[in-house]
């Protein structure tokens, strides 16, 4: 962009990127729900749907693994009533629901996640080798069909009562599940085998081994699976873990501690914290110097000192010594606080491919109903076989139509994708945009406080009336309002000069300079468009030593006192030492690399040039407001954008990129608004972010991939596709045998994630 374009705008309608969606946003909230009783993706669609039946609920997403469900309410509905509202129809349909805060979590977590199936799994067992045992082995008894009817009987009785029941109960409610087809093909067994047994003129078969074992192995299959999911959340637990369970309270004058629970800990309490202590929450020290090892929110090994004054975070590790804090920071407001609250946003979001998928779901129930009828009439009615024959391929196919791989797949990579990044100091926030990475064909870089360390300082300082210090303590005086980074090496090299500064009163003009009154002069502080626009003539060799200036990666700032040029300050910021092999690694992995900044064009060329980014792609000169626009206008040229900020004024364009990845904790707006929040500001973590989305998202594909292509295979198989020419069919405990199998397996492929090196 060239500088009078830059200057055109200006007197356009500023913030032009203020869309009406972010201000709706701020009349909503959000809250999470546990929901009880989920078996399979078709429940979650039937959860979802009863959702947005309520008042006052605008969005919601509910997580099969987590078993949570995440709201968003508009305000205008009173919280409480959209909770009794929520919790009532859900219950309707079987469903026990109630709300979740970070409170509830921390005193919860030991009884977290979805409650285990233990109980009948022995008796499942038990029953199992009975079954096996009678088949192979000449022990009379169990050859008799009155023994086998007996085992049968305890078996749907006992730990199998809790399949069919549910299942029975989500059929009457309109959303059958995979209990349904479960408990249906091991119901039908059973009755038939009872018949075969008690009515001996039918001259049919007793087959009680069947369901004992499709009842047994779907037990075992979920045992299995459950602990696969407990692995696969552990990360997010292992986060709310961090959080010490109590802090001690100083009381009175300081002479005496109390130890108190977490939850009671209040902003502005004063609290004691001992070498090797956790510190309980988020603050600033009032006593003590002491190290302190940041690494489990950062994921990078490196203490740091705590002296008086300096802000602390909780569930950090005080190593040397005593520490006292006040408390700044608790619950669900600490950085804690908000990297669980972003991982739980991210574990209870859906790619959208996963939309689809519960969608096709929430029929797939019935559909396997329909087919298992539909074999059953087919080899019965049309084939002419026996009617026992039938009624078992009938069985296989309840028995292995797998719902729960389908409804898994996307949740458990998410799961364990998001926990890994947690661990390591990266937040993504959700399945879409995992999706988002993978089509990204470039990023986009910000260059001061991202791209450089932002901490610029004086290296120059040329005048061109007065003398030098004197020009270094009107402009900094000038610069006493403002809160650039620019600003800030200008005060500090006045305060290192002891220059005094007169009192002046400023005005700042984001991405351009001030304009500042002292004592009765007036000081233009910016860069050449700032003194443009007020019509300042800038001599010519003035412009020349400028530009030198910044073809050497400095950034000149101009000064004018009461409309006549006065001189210049020249500062210079540091390359991040990784920056160039983070480039040229993005390069390698084949995305563009751009490099958007308000700094002068040349300065920008040369910091460009040395980290390898090709001067065409150095987008500079672009006031802050204009950077959305920048990466909506480089989108609408078909490139899908990651943009990289430190959110100081990048938010828009963190909103605007189809990935927006903020980097460093310093903002709440950024931290809101992208979406992977990358806690530490070292660049390398852009490329573990990336690999580690690829990563996960790969997952996700392959995951949905076998669980589609199970199912298409399986279910043919077990409707005896295969019998006519190879004389190939599927008993039902061998199908419920496949069927826990694809479950289990989903997950643990998941899991298997873990095993993925994202790092550089
Ligand atoms: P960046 O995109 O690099 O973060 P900004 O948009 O904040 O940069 O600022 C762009 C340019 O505007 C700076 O390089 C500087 O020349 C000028 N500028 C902005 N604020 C100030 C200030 N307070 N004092 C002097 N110059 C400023
Ligand atoms: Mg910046």
């Amino acid at each position: 962009m060239t500088q009078t374009e830059a200057i055109g705008s200006l007197t356009e309608a500023p913030n032009t990127d203020n869309n009406p969606q972010q201000n709706r946003e701020k009349s909503l909230n959000t809250l999470q729900l546990q929901v009880l009783g989920m078996r399979c993706a078709g429940c979650v669609s039937a959860v979802e749907k009863r959702l947005l039946t309520c008042p006052g609920v605008v969005s919601a997403s509910v997580n099969l693994l987590t078993e949570k469900a995440r709201i968003v309410w508009d305000q205008a509905v009173e919280r409480q009533s959209v909770i009794e509202s929520m919790v009532k129809v859900l219950a309707a349909i079987g469903f026990e629901a109630s709300e979740i805060s970070l409170n509830t979590k921390l005193i919860n977590h030991s009884r977290t996640e979805a409650k285990s199936w233990n109980q009948g799994i022995w008796v499942a067992l038990a029953l199992i080798s009975l079954a096996v045992v009678g088949h192979l082995a000449p022990v009379p008894i169990l050859k008799n069909m009155y023994a086998h009817w007996v085992i049968a009987t305890l078996a749907l009785a006992f730990p199998g009562r809790q399949i069919w029941w549910d299942g029975l109960k989500a059929l009457m409610n309109g959303i059958p599940n995979m209990n349904s087809l479960i408990g249906i093909g091991a119901i039908s067994a059973y009755t038939a085998s009872t018949l075969a047994l008690y009515v001996p003129g039918l001259q049919w078969h007793c087959f009680f081994e069947e369901p004992v074992m499709l009842l047994g192995f779907v037990l075992i299959g979920r045992q299995l699976e459950q602990r696969a999911k407990k692995q696969a959340a552990s990360a997010l637990e292992s986060l709310i873990r961090l959080q010490p369970p109590t802090a001690r309270l100083i009381l009175g004058e300081g002479d005496q501690e109390l130890v108190i629970p977490l939850e009671n800990v209040q902003v502005g309490d004063c609290l004691s914290i001992l070498p090797g202590e956790k510190i309980p929450v988020d603050g600033i020290v009032l006593a003590g110097i002491s190290n302190v090892d940041q690494s489990m929110l950062t994921g990078e090994s490196l203490s740091l000192v705590k002296s008086p004054g300096v802000e602390v975070t909780g569930a950090t590790l005080n190593l040397s010594q005593k520490l006292i804090i006040e408390t700044t920071k608790i619950g669900e407001a600490t950085t804690l606080g908000q990297i669980i609250e972003l991982v739980e946003q991210a574990q209870a979001s859906k790619a959208p491919i996963q939309r689809l998928v519960d969608q096709i779901a929430g029929y797939f129930t019935y559909t396997v109903m329909a087919i298992a009828v539909a074999t059953l009439i087919f080899w019965w009615g049309i084939w002419q076989s026996e009617l026992i024959f039938s009624l078992k391929m009938s069985i296989s196919v309840l028995a292995i139509a797998c719902p729960c791989a389908l409804g898994l797949a996307t949740p458990s990579a998410i799961l364990v994708g998001t926990g890994m990044g947690a661990e390591q100091g990266i937040l993504i926030k959700g399945g879409e945009i995992l999706e988002n990475v993978h089509h990204l064909t470039g990023i986009v870089f910000d260059k001061t406080g991202t791209l450089t360390l932002g901490q610029p300082e004086v290296t120059d300082i040329f005048a061109a009336t007065l003398t030098e210090p004197e020009l270094l303590s009107l402009v900094a005086s000038s610069e006493t309002g403002a809160n650039h980074p620019i600003a800030k090496a200008i005060l500090t090299k006045a305060q290192q000069l002891n220059l005094n500064l007169p009192i002046a009163s400023t005005e700042n003009t984001l991405g351009m300079g001030v304009l500042a009154q002292v004592v009765e002069q007036e000081i233009l502080v910016g860069n050449q468009a700032w003194l443009d626009l007020h019509q300042i003539f800038i001599p010519l060799d003035w412009q020349e030593k400028a530009e030198n200036l910044a073809k050497n990666g400095k950034t000149p700032i101009l000064v004018a006192i009461d409309e006549i040029f006065a001189g210049m300050i020249a500062l210079e910021d540091q390359l991040k030492p990784e920056a160039k092999t983070v480039i040229a690694q993005l390069h390698k992995m084949g995305l563009e690399v751009w490099m958007l900044t308000g700094d002068r064009l040349s300065t920008s060329q040369s910091v460009a040039a040395q980290l390898g980014i090709p001067l065409d792609h150095v987008i500079a000169e672009v006031l802050p407001e204009q950077k959305a626009k920048v990466i909506r206008d480089l989108q609408a040229e078909n490139h899908k954008i990651a943009m990289v900020g430190d959110g100081i004024n990048d938010a828009p364009a963190l909103a605007v990129a189809a990935v927006g990845i903020a980097l460093g904790t310093g903002t709440e707006v950024a931290m809101e608004t992208a979406d992977i929040v990358l806690i530490q500001p070292n660049l390398t973590k852009v490329i573990e972010a990336l690999n580690l989305s690829h990563a996960t998202f790969n997952k996700i594909q392959q995951n949905l991939f076998w669980a589609l292509i199970y199912n298409s295979v399986g279910i043919p198989i077990a409707a005896g596709i295969l019998y006519p020419s190879f004389g190939i069919y599927l008993n039902p405990m061998w199908a419920g045998l496949a069927m826990a199998f694809s479950s289990v397996s989903v997950v643990t492929n998941s899991l298997l994630l873990r095993r993925t090196s994202v790092s550089t």
